[in-house]
């Protein structure tokens, strides 16, 4: 049946066949320029400009000017609205009729008052169909709306994708046509197109790409492009190749569509919201055409969004999640950061999550879906699990720039032991096409052949939106079943892990973080939104414990669960993974600490409130202490007060304590010695303070032992050149090591602040350059284990990076460091390369140096950059990036640190407790003269930390309270309590009841067992 061959030429005829559908030659006599038939303009187009991101019906009510194709509108971030009139051709009848629309901004169709189709010409959607075939009785005159974003899918970067946006862009509408469409001839292009990759994919090697070959090549030979009677057997030939099937043990690949839209970076989040809309609004008229179409949906944020501003879309997604066809997944509020979010901001990522999805769609999602976020936690197994969550999939350490990771399908295995099945797409994309070149690519890179035959391919444009489009679809359902690529189903996220599961004999387990070798300088970048985050991390923390308290001291209080939530939110919002880590544009900065400046204001009235109630109201001053253990610090009281306005206070375990001056056991002398330097001294510490503020000397008293190294000195600031490969704001590459200066020039050297007593301190100014200073205070407080170093710290730097060395006399081959609900070690050394790529990693409060019965520990109270190599332990502190924000982290920064040297081990040293102290001031209060101290609860272990104390959701009267084991060790502890608890049960980080848990209170308490870093939640009921 073939046309005989004349030559044994692979590349004229592959060439021949890709030619006869290019859009770029021969479009005059090949398929491609038929795929439009007649065209016919707009009857009228018109518009108005707004500065404002507005709705529907206000953007109806305005008057809109003619305009035409061509024309350009901007500036960027505004929005033009176009009102369309059009008349479709009567002669049109029996034909598919589209809107064609081609602009540079993105667009929404709106008709009948409801968005009914996303544009965006980067995304290839470019038509809103206006009928597939035309009858009498359908509307052949129509007035459409179409609301244009002046920016694109990935914004309005100037140049490179990264580039900060030009703020005076104009974006232009090329094209506004009513157009003929050919079906027929879509369908072939589809053909021909995956017949060419495959032989382009399948290469010279496999037979099967010459049979696809020659299928093409006779395909031209038949199709005659003018005469659509010579299409049907030509679609045929296409078909008995692609229904040739493979055997039984080929590999599946599961599709899902998927549409990456990050809750902001290159953009703002508002315009997010649009780009929600526009995009599931797509999603929506695909589900109504192809019935077998899925698509995975994360993030409960953008449902909300969608769901206030949307809400005819948003009804049309509950439905479609009914049919299971859209999903939801995921199960947290925003696709988070998997590294810097605290321990109870996780578990609070799941429970507005899944609280969310459970609310809208009746189902919690039971996988973690994380493609795109920039390392994560050994935590997570655990938090997972807790949150009813079996599988994670995720695909980001493809990125990793030294090691390959080497799994693809895996048991993830968490710090305590938690394991969840994994799973990352071997296409190493969330954002494939559907191309013949994504499966093959998913087959031949899966790490884990003969163990797991089964993998995901996630399809849609992404990251800016996109999702989608009928071609894909139309790809993916013509190599269903096709001998020599791999079979593909339309498939969930749940019979995918259901298919790994059941065949998860052969797979390996990974242990400890996934930590991706990449994009290291996102822990450092935007300090203000790290301090951000921290601050309200620990301002939330507080409110709910005070509230909860205050619920069993006053009878009228109301606990403030409605505006907790509202804050948290915010809080969990800036956590996205463009944001936290400062990879984000100067707009979404701007939004991210306005947030926070809402958590503060907000959360400082609620804490105010809370606060008020624990205490009867009178003159006198106490402290609100939310830690779980007793603690004795000096305390800044208020002007007024006696000796300079400091208070040493003893502080009982959460709870409140009356201010009573406790005289130190040993008070703090500081002095000033003859070349300048000055010793400062408090019976625990003695240390020397050089002229530039370096120390000298930091001696641990009991144990007569020096921490600085042999010819060192401890706090040495020091510059990097730090220009990376590309992505500016998240990488810091390994070679800025090499251009490391220490800051030496002093503009005031070391001079008294605080005289002693109570608290010493000295103070001193560096220069940077000239435009940059420091100036810090170190202070010594008495009886304090720890010294504090209070920075500021202006900044006005381009591509250099500022740390702070502390060169210890203590030697390791691994360091710890402090994530959520625990800590980890990683090694001092560069052995292998896995060990060298993590030159620079994250930690929270705390990271620790330790050999036997001595150590020294390094905290901070709002960075998250470290790292230490052999006996230099190192805090990062700013950086200079230029994209995608150009004034990132220019301006004023106040940070504080400290530095521990301790005997025993870190667990035995409290070094834990003095981090949290560190970050979780005393809070003064004032109160009675009459106030006793009160504790409302305490642990009798030291390993156990009771991290949060809650109302329960929807449950007055019930409260939760979570603490983990923080030692790695396995104890029994009892919480003891003075509320009146009735009952307790273990319940899930979800707070929902295990009725075979109930836990025995006792005069003594409530005693739990715990395994090492184990989280345990309780529900006390009152
Ligand atoms: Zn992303």
């Amino acid at each position: 049946m073939y046309h005989l061959p004349v030559l044994k030429n692979r590349r004229t005829l592959l060439e021949r066949a890709e030619k006869f559908i290019s859009d770029i030659y021969f479009t005059d006599c090949n398929l491609r320029g038929r795929l439009y038939g007649d065209s016919c303009p707009l009857e009228s187009l018109a518009c108005f400009l707004t500065p404002k991101r507005i709705t529907f019906a206000e953007a109806s009510k305005q008057i809109f000017d003619p305009c035409k194709v061509g024309d350009t509108f901007g500036p960027t971030w505004w929005t033009c609205w176009f009102k369309v009139t059009l008349k479709i051709p009567e002669s049109w009848r029996g034909k598919a009729v589209h809107l064609l629309w081609e602009s540079d901004g993105e667009a929404m169709v709106w008709r009948d008052e409801q968005p009914v189709q996303g544009l965006t010409k980067e995304g290839e959607k470019m038509s809103y169909i206006l009928s597939e075939c035309l009858q009498d009785e359908e509307p052949h005159s129509l007035t459409l709306y179409v609301e244009m974003a002046c920016n694109g899918l990935f914004g309005a970067g100037q140049g490179s994708q990264i580039a900060p946006p030009d703020p005076n862009r104009k974006f232009s509408v090329q094209k506004a046509e009513l157009v003929v469409f050919n079906g027929d001839v879509r369908e072939l292009l589809t053909d021909f197109e995956m017949l060419v990759d495959i032989v382009k994919e399948l290469g010279e090697e496999e037979q099967r790409g010459y049979q696809a070959l020659f299928t093409v090549n006779e395909m031209v030979n038949l199709c005659d492009p003018s005469d659509p009677s010579s299409f049907a057997k030509v679609h045929s030939l296409a078909g008995t190749f692609f229904n040739q099937r493979n055997g039984e043990s080929q590999h599946t690949v599961h599709a899902m569509g998927h549409c990456h839209i990050d809750s902001a970076w290159l953009w703002p989040y508002e315009e997010t919201i649009r780009k929600c809309g526009r995009s599931w609004v797509t999603v929506i008229r695909l589900m109504e055409k192809n019935p077998e179409f899925v698509f995975t949906c994360s993030q409960a944020q953008q449902f909300q969004w969608v769901k206030s501003w949307y809400p005819g879309l948003f009804s049309s997604i509950q439905h479609y999640v009914k049919k299971g066809q859209f999903i939801p997944v995921g199960g947290t509020w925003v696709e988070m950061d998997g590294n810097l979010p605290s321990g109870e901001s996780m578990v609070r990522q799941f429970l507005e999550g899944q609280r969310f999805f459970n609310k809208e769609f009746g189902r919690y999602c039971k996988e973690f879906w994380l493609p795109d976020t920039f390392g994560y936690s050994a935590q997570l197994p655990q938090i997972m699990q807790g949150c009813g969550i079996s599988n994670f999939l995720t695909q980001k350490l493809s990125w990793n720039l030294v090691n390959t990771f080497p799994h693809n399908t895996f048991f993830w295995e968490g710090l305590d032991g938690s394991t969840v099945l994994t799973h990352f797409p071997p296409g190493n994309s969330y954002e494939m096409k559907g191309k013949v070149e994504d499966l093959v690519k998913t087959l031949k890179n899966n790490k884990d052949k003969g163990r797991a035959n089964h993998s995901a391919a996630l399809f849609g444009f992404g990251d800016g939106g996109g999702g989608p489009t009928q071609l894909m679809l139309d790809r993916l359902r013509l190599v269903q079943d096709t001998n020599g690529l791999p079979k593909v189903q339309m498939s969930t996220p749940d019979e995918l892990f259901t298919r790994l599961q059941a065949d998860s004999a052969l797979l390996c387990t990974w242990t400890g973080e996934l930590f991706l070798e990449l994009h290291n300088g996102t822990y450092t970048t935007q300090a203000q939104i790290k301090r951000g985050n921290r601050q309200c991390e620990t301002l939330l923390h507080d409110i709910e414990i005070a509230s909860s308290l205050a619920l069993y001291r006053n009878n009228t209080f109301p606990y403030p669960a409605e505006k907790l939530q509202e804050l948290w939110r915010l809080l969990l919002l800036n956590q996205f993974h463009d944001v936290i880590p400062g990879s984000c544009i100067e707009m979404v900065v701007k939004d991210a600490l306005k947030y926070y400046e809402d958590i503060r204001s907000g959360g400082a009235a609620l804490l105010r409130d809370a606060c008020e109630a624990l205490v009867a109201k009178g003159s006198s001053m106490a402290v609100f202490n939310s830690l779980p253990w007793e603690r004795l610090e000096v305390v800044q009281i208020q002007e007024g007060a006696e000796k300079s306005g400091l208070a040493l206070v003893r502080a009982s375990s959460i709870g409140v304590s009356p201010v009573k001056d406790t005289p130190p056991v040993t008070p703090v002398s500081v002095t000033v010695q003859a070349d300048g330097t000055v010793v400062m001294e408090n019976g625990l510490l003695k240390t020397a303070i050089n002229r530039d503020g370096t120390l000298a000397s930091l001696c641990l008293i009991s144990a007569n032992r020096e921490s600085i190294s042999d010819g060192c000195l401890g706090n040495q600031f020091v510059m990097f050149d730090d220009v990376p490969l590309y992505w500016d704001a998240w990488d810091v590459m390994d070679y800025h090591l090499q251009t490391r200066k220490p800051v030496a020039e002093v503009v005031q050297p070391v001079h008294v602040v605080s005289p002693g007593g109570l608290r010493g301190s000295v103070s001193f100014t560096l220069r940077i350059s000239d435009k940059s200073t420091i100036t810090q205070e170190i202070i010594m407080d008495a009886m304090c284990p720890y010294i504090k170093f209070s920075t500021e710290v202006q900044w006005a730097e381009s591509h250099k990076f500022l740390k702070v060395e502390f060169p210890v006399r203590v030697r390791s081959p691994n360091a710890t460091y402090e994530i959520q609900f625990g800590h980890l070690q990683r090694p001092t050394h560069r052995n292998t390369s896995w060990d060298w790529a993590k030159f620079e990693v994250w930690g929270h409060k705390w990271a620790d140096l330790s050999e036997h019965n001595f150590g020294v520990s390094l905290l901070n109270d709002c960075k998250y950059g470290y790292s230490v190599h052999k006996d230099t332990m190192t805090l990062s502190l700013l950086r200079a990036p230029k994209a995608p924000d150009a004034t990132a982290d220019i301006g004023i920064h106040h940070f504080t640190y400290a530095i521990m040297p301790h005997t025993r081990s870190f667990q035995e040293a409290s070094v834990i407790q003095c981090a949290y102290n560190l970050n979780f001031p005393l809070r003064l209060i004032q109160c009675s003269p009459d106030t006793v101290p009160w504790s409302a609860f305490s642990v009798t272990s030291q390993a156990v930390v009771l991290e949060t104390i809650k109302q329960a959701e929807d449950r007055g009267g019930v409260l939760v309270v979570r603490l983990y084991e923080s030692h790695g060790s396995s104890v029994t502890a009892t919480l003891r309590t003075a509320l009146p608890v009735r009952e307790a049960w273990v319940c899930d980080l979800l707070e929902k009841q295990d009725p075979n848990q109930p836990v025995p209170v006792t005069s003594e308490g409530i005693t739990l067992d715990f395994n090492p870093f184990q989280i345990v939640s309780l529900l006390l009921i009152m």
